[in-house]
């Protein structure tokens, strides 16, 4: 049966160019060999985050795995805002839609921040980066966010860059309105802050409230999930200052 041309996109770690032959990791091998029933001749797309997107054809599939070779550049390499996504680790599924979603709404790191109400006890970076992964496979992306280590709150305010802005999400409605907050304080590198089911602790806020870069903003009138609270403060951020307008 025929296939579509080249559907499939697949990252990948190895450096792309004309020419350029890359032996695909024995997932992506088995997915396309046997999952999508691809064979020599045919095509998939490839990106790695550093060369853009090359059209490559399939020099062989087979038991020793999946050879290709980089035809064709589809897109020179683009990166999206500069913008960082905290957010504390919340259940496992909801965590793993927060590093989908954010993939997909154009982050260029995710950095998952302990706090003092935050329940889930351990990340599974590698977990969050295969969905983040996965998330800019299929929605096009040239490359994927950096899945930090986690880091406690207190460590990652001790170092903040003074120069990205930090938008607080502050469950309590004492903020200013996130639309406004973002558009008084202009283009730049930013950060959004999720916080954990159980929200942020008093001296979280006065910490953060003590911070030149952040700034306290409210998501609207009512308590939204953590994962929900996330792709709205993306949204907002895409929409006034990214690459939404
Ligand atoms: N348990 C808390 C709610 C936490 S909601 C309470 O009942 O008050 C989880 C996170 O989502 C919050 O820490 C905040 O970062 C974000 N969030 C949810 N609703 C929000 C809103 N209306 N405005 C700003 N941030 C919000």
């Amino acid at each position: 049966m025929a296939h579509p041309p080249a559907k499939i996109r697949l990252h990948v770690r190895d450096p792309l160019g004309l020419d350029a032959e890359v032996a695909l990791a024995r997932d992506q091998a088995h997915y396309l060999a046997t999952v999508m029933r691809r064979e020599a001749g045919e095509s998939v797309r490839l990106f790695n985050g550093r060369d853009g997107e090359w059209l490559a054809e399939i020099v062989e599939a087979g038991r020793k795995g999946v050879r290709v070779r980089c035809v064709e550049v589809l897109a020179t390499q683009t990166e999206p805002p500069d913008l960082w996504l905290l957010f504390a680790p919340i259940k496992k599924a909801r965590t793993d839609f927060i590093a989908e979603k954010a993939c997909e709404m154009g982050c260029r790191r995710l950095i998952p921040v302990f706090t003092r109400f935050t329940n889930a006890e351990r990340v599974n970076r590698a977990r969050l980066e295969a969905h983040a992964i996965e998330a800019a496979e299929q929605c096009g992306l040239l490359s994927v966010p950096e899945v930090e280590e986690p880091v406690s709150l207190e460590r990652l305010l001790a170092d903040w860059p003074s120069e990205r802005r930090l938008l607080f999400c502050d469950e309590s409605g004492a903020g200013v309105p996130a639309v406004s907050a973002l558009t008084t304080a202009g283009a730049g590198p930013w950060a959004v802050l999720i916080g954990p089911e159980g929200g942020f602790a008093p001296e979280e806020r006065t910490r953060l409230s003590a911070l030149n870069a952040a700034v306290a903003v409210s998501l609207g009138p009512r308590i939204l999930r953590a994962d929900t609270a996330a792709v709205a403060a993306l949204t907002l951020f895409q929409a006034t200052l990214g690459d939404w307008r």
